[in-house]
């Protein structure tokens, strides 16, 4: 198996790092020119040249004492090498496609080099970079399938939004440390991160209220939508005793997507649809790992494999010693949710692994959201490795779903 993905990956690789084919200019028998004038004849003879040959091309200025380079085409070497002579100056000539042929002599190699699978990390200043290369750098390779992780959608679950920074700075540490998992999940992938998704109600578990849950919606005397519930998938439907009313904690809103947070997830996930390979969003508290549905106990098409990574990365999370749960979430909530984002966007992309995570700690513990901080660490611990789990056994989705948005 673990030759199989390595070999996957190569293939990736291969695909990606491909070298830049087209029918490159030669430069065949063109010479570059330096000279240095000295005296105002010299410049003069330059100038002349310059002026009367629509072939040479002059890099550089032209003043006296100063080196000036240009390029001469083989039909003009002879004669202007001459008339420089003659006039008394001395020229330092290189061939041009010399030059050219070692820069693309380096280059093909080191294409040559990513393609049997050895990559050094996209952003070393140790040679120049093709488009592709500098779009793989700035994160902006449109080959890449996209994960999105998002946090704090509710915004009294603190360790969620505490996870999902430690998550940030773990990849990116462990990228610069050459970590294999680290390299696997930025190269393979696009992550976008969303680490308050309810900035206006995170805010107010700060400031007024700490177990505030919904977004800061001001309507008929009440106040706040559950973001979660709030997504164009059974809205108010199973769960819809609470979700009518605008009293409760998990008040759905008055239509689909009516709240900005839940449309700014909406945006991210259509504008990345054909390559969305993940979506994670992360929750507290249970101790538990959910796969889709949250709204009806069917499974989909490809429960199979979703049950196969979802149990892996449970082991993952086991293996730190705390008590976590896979299932689906009605059966490990008890309850089905409503018009959540998970359920909405597995319903967008049936093809991709969606898996909501509720943190620690246990429902056995009275903690609840007031997790003390010297867990955010473990949280995060628990979180990164089992994303990595994910990361290692995901099979790529395919990438060519109709996008029609
Ligand atoms: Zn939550």
């Amino acid at each position: 198996m673990a030759a199989e993905r390595l070999t996957l990956l190569f293939l990736l690789l291969a695909c990606v790092l491909h070298f830049p084919v087209g029918s490159l200019r030669t430069y065949r028998g063109y010479k570059l020119f330096q000279v240095t004038p000295t005296t105002d004849a010299h410049a003069n003879v330059l100038r002349q040249l310059k002026e009367e040959s629509h072939e040479m091309e002059f890099l550089t200025g032209l003043k006296r004492n100063r080196v000036t380079t240009f390029v001469v085409p083989p039909s003009e070497t002879s004669w202007a090498h001459d008339l420089l002579v003659d006039h008394g100056m001395k020229i330092k000539t290189s061939d041009l496609q010399s030059l050219l042929d070692r820069e693309r002599q380096r280059v093909r190699s080191r294409f040559a080099y990513a393609k049997a699978g050895r990559t050094k990390p996209p952003l070393s200043h140790d040679d120049y970079r093709d488009l592709d290369e500098v779009d793989k750098s700035l994160g902006r390779n449109p080959e890449k399938r996209v994960i999105i992780v998002e946090a704090l959608t509710h915004a009294r679950e603190w360790i969620a939004g505490a996870a999902i920074l430690y998550v940030i700075d773990q990849l990116l540490y462990q990228y610069k440390m050459n970590d294999g998992d680290a390299r696997r999940a930025l190269d393979m992938y696009k992550w976008i991160f969303v680490p308050v998704a309810n900035p206006d109600g995170y805010h107010h578990t700060w400031a007024e209220d700490r177990m505030w849950r919904k977004n800061r919606r001001q309507m008929h005397g009440c106040v706040g939508v559950d973001i979660n519930r709030n997504y164009n998938i059974d809205f108010k439907g199973t769960e819809k005793r609470y979700t009518r009313n605008c009293k409760t904690c998990v008040y759905a809103g008055p239509e689909p997507f009516s709240e900005p947070e839940s449309q700014n997830i909406k945006h991210l996930v259509e504008s990345n649809l054909s390559r969305l390979q993940a979506f994670v969003p992360l929750h507290s508290f249970q101790q538990a790992l959910f796969a889709p549905w949250g709204f009806t106990k069917e499974r989909p098409t490809r429960h199979e494999e979703l049950d196969r990574v979802g149990k892996l990365m449970l082991q993952t999370l086991l293996s730190f010693g705390k008590k976590y749960e896979y299932g689906i979430s009605l059966d490990l909530l008890g309850y089905p949710v409503s018009g959540d984002a998970a359920d909405w966007v597995f319903s967008m992309a049936p093809w991709s692994y969606t898996y909501v995570y509720e943190l620690r700690p246990g429902n056995y513990s009275s903690c609840t959201f007031i997790l003390p901080p010297e867990e955010i660490v473990p949280t995060g611990k628990e979180v990164y490795a089992s994303l990595m789990t994910m990361v290692r056994e995901m099979k790529p989705v395919e990438t060519d779903h109709d996008e029609d948005n």
